[in-house]
């Protein structure tokens, strides 16, 4: 039976991972993961289920994509999946980046639109925006301008038109 318990016959070495004892794999049907003839692909989609739980399944991958003699499912990974890992980018492994999280700044300015939208909707005049603002009143108008183009909402008085000064 081939396996991950013939790891030293197979390859003539053994991964830096064999002896830990978090390995999900470890008591597990090892032609589950060298999986071959009828039932292969049920048995290499388990297999794929054992290494989703396993703790070092990222250390196991690490490993086994840049060697291309290593057979079977490795890191939850089947050949295939390993070949393109090795030859395209890091997306064929870890799916699309995850979207950016919003700079402090972009959260400071979105909050202070906020404000701004509400003390339009209260019916404040620009002089009373401004003078209730922390910053000057270019910046203020700039706020305005930016949300009366998201929102629609302005001041009394204040310019319908883009681009238009107060
Ligand atoms: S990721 Fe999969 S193959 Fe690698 S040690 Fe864990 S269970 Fe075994």
């Amino acid at each position: 039976m081939a396996g991950h318990a013939q790891w030293p016959v197979i390859w003539g070495g053994m991964p830096p991972f064999a002896d830990d004892p978090r390995r999900a794999c470890r008591n597990q049907n090892p032609d589950l993961f060298f999986a071959e003839g009828e039932g292969a692909k049920r048995n290499t989609a388990l297999a794929k289920t054992i290494c989703r739980r396993c703790p070092i399944r990222d250390e196991c991958a690490a490993w086994s994509i840049p060697q291309a003699s290593v057979r079977g499912v490795w890191g939850g990974l089947t050949e295939p999946e390993r070949e393109r890992a090795r030859n395209g980018p890091p997306e064929a492994v870890t799916g699309p980046p995850r979207p950016k999280q919003p700079s402090a700044a972009t959260v400071r300015t979105t909050q202070t639109l906020a404000v701004i939208a509400h003390q339009i909707a209260e019916g404040l005049t620009v002089d009373e925006i401004v003078a209730l603002s922390p910053h000057n009143r270019k910046t203020v108008l700039r706020h305005l301008h930016k949300v009366r183009d998201t929102t629609g909402l302005a001041p009394p008085g204040f310019p319908k038109s883009p681009g238009v000064a107060a």
